[in-house]
């Protein structure tokens, strides 16, 4: 549940609770070793999330895909993020949110962002999945496609807070359609996921048939 029962001054935003969030993200980075240059680097990037999510009143339970590409589209006027802007504006624009995605995922685990706790379950059915295609005598190269493809469909239903369940056909062309801040290898720069591309429709749609709590395309053929 979101962090209603901590001392704010508006709802789920607001000084106290952005600086309690960035104080446990510091000690949580520190815990797992992060050196100070590292932690340094990602407190700037998630100082500049929470200060946005502020000046636009974003509740921090609120923050999701939408949110986040928003974030990282936005018209960046913060104080004090000179050395951010700069870096937004750069040919590799999305490496400036790794600080922020890293937030956001700490904050999920903590419990102060919902979602739909389905994503390591995914990932076991994925990897169920990808066995069963091993044994069927699919090569490497196309079972690292399907591994990458429904990696990144299951990522943005979580950073969508989609529970599989309620996947349907519209949620797919929402999937290709989207303009992507999916946390980790998809921080990399790339384009847009392409509509046209089979390369996710068709192994997502054959994991789906497979996967125990999904109903949407159950009545297809593998
Ligand atoms: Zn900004
Ligand atoms: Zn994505």
């Amino acid at each position: 549940m979101s962090s209603a029962g901590t001392s704010t001054n508006r709802s789920g935003s607001g000084e106290a609770l952005f600086e309690d969030c960035l104080d446990a993200f510091i000690t949580h980075l520190r815990n797992r070793g992060l050196c100070d240059g590292q932690i340094c680097h990602l407190r700037l990037e998630a100082r500049h999330l929470l200060l946005w999510l502020d000046r636009h009143r974003i509740p921090i339970d609120e923050v999701d895909h939408g949110v986040l590409r928003r974030f990282r589209r936005h018209d960046c006027h913060c104080p004090g993020m000179e050395k951010q802007r700069r870096r937004m504006l750069a040919k590799d624009s999305r490496r400036f949110m790794t600080g922020a995605l890293r937030l956001v995922r700490f904050l999920e685990d903590e419990g102060r962002i919902e979602h739909p706790g389905e994503l390591e379950a995914n990932f076991d059915h994925l990897d169920t999945f990808l066995d069963r295609c091993a044994a069927q005598g699919y090569g490497p190269v196309r079972l690292s496609i399907y591994r990458s493809s429904c990696r990144h469909i299951l990522i943005w239903l979580h950073q969508s807070r989609i529970a599989i369940g309620n996947v349907d056909r519209g949620t797919l062309d929402r999937f290709l359609d989207h303009d992507c801040v999916c946390p980790g290898s998809f921080e990399a720069p790339q384009p847009r996921v392409s509509r046209a591309s089979a390369r996710y429709e068709y192994p997502f749609t054959k994991f789906l048939r497979t996967h125990p709590v999904s109903t949407a395309f159950a009545n297809g053929r593998d």
